[in-house]
């Protein structure tokens, strides 16, 4: 006789004993009777069919709280930004009120006349490189090719999300630190994040199998030791080192030349190669992995290298 069968028996069986003894028993042993049938049903429970509902989750399954940026499908994330008011239309031929020069919405002095300015648009300042603008030169110290000059077309401004505690559930918000991006003429890329700055060269588009395939089983053991181990991995004929995973969305773009928008929303993983020694210089790589479909952007691969701040002049 299968268990399951036997435990309906068992229930029948008691709720008639109950139902009888509804009507010949007085009400205290009518309760002493209740509490000896719920004690046989609970043990029978605890032993017999019910016994699914008291199984510990499989040891294979990722525990809940080591859902961190990378393990999480990038579709699925939560992103709570605060509104941040726009003029409903912004001038295309903004003039300095002193000299009559051309000026950007955001800007604060005038380029020309060098007079303060009353912004039609706020932006917070990113944490570095907050005065390098659009069609200023900077000179950055190559590891290969040595002192490079560079002129800005277009820049971007990045949001940093951190989630307060893990899990799917748990929206990610502003850290409050912005960082920024600046799209060069010859092409490249300079970006700062957090104490790291890096020259950009080649950009090439991944798939999301690529990501799965390449980069995400890496990221992950990196999120599960909440980034503290030391992960290597093989790409494109190096050796890599995880260095930060994290998530980030585009706070405002200006300019020419960007491959981001404003509101893509992505994750991004950074590695250096794992040899500093040998003579390539701190090659890097610059992973961006958006949401599929609308707001994101290209998922896509940088590569270039990291340089010291002191190694950017403007
Ligand atoms: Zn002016």
């Amino acid at each position: 006789m299968s268990s399951n069968l036997r435990s309906w028996i068992i229930c029948g069986v008691l709720l008639l004993v109950l139902a009888c003894a509804v009507f010949f028993l007085p009400p205290f042993l009518y309760l002493g009777a209740a509490f000896f049938a719920f004690s046989i049903g609970n043990a029978e429970l605890r032993k017999g069919s019910g016994q699914t509902a008291y199984m510990p989750r499989p040891a294979y399954e990722p525990p809940s709280n080591l859902n961190r940026p990378s393990t999480q499908s990038a579709a699925n994330a939560h992103v709570e930004l605060p509104e941040r008011t726009m003029p409903e239309n912004i001038p295309a031929d903004l003039k300095c009120p002193s000299c009559g020069a051309s000026i950007k919405p955001t800007d604060k002095v005038c380029a020309f006349c060098g007079s303060t300015l009353q912004p039609l648009i706020e932006l917070p300042e990113p944490a570095k490189l907050g005065a390098l603008e659009i069609g200023k030169t900077v000179r950055v110290t190559h590891p290969h090719k040595g002192e490079q000059s560079y002129k800005v077309r277009g820049r971007l401004l990045y949001t940093e999300l951190w989630q307060a505690s893990s899990g799917p559930t748990v929206p990610w918000t502003p850290t409050g630190n912005y960082y920024a991006g600046f799209a060069l003429e010859p092409n490249a890329y300079l970006l700062n994040w957090q104490d790291r700055f890096y020259i950009l060269e080649e950009r090439r588009a991944l798939t999301d199998m690529d990501i799965n395939r390449d980069f995400l089983p890496y990221a992950k053991q990196f999120a599960q030791s909440n980034q503290t181990a030391r992960v290597e991995f093989s790409y494109a004929g190096g050796r890599w080192l995880m260095v930060d995973i994290g998530r980030f969305a585009i706070e405002f773009e200006d300019g020419e030349g960007l491959h981001l928008h404003k509101g893509a929303i992505g994750r991004f993983i950074h590695a250096t190669s794992s040899n500093p020694s040998t003579s390539s210089g701190q090659a890097a790589l610059v992973i961006d992995d958006f949401q599929s479909g609308g707001s994101g952007g290209q998922d896509t691969l940088w590569r270039g290298f990291q340089v010291k701040e002191t190694d950017i002049i403007f």
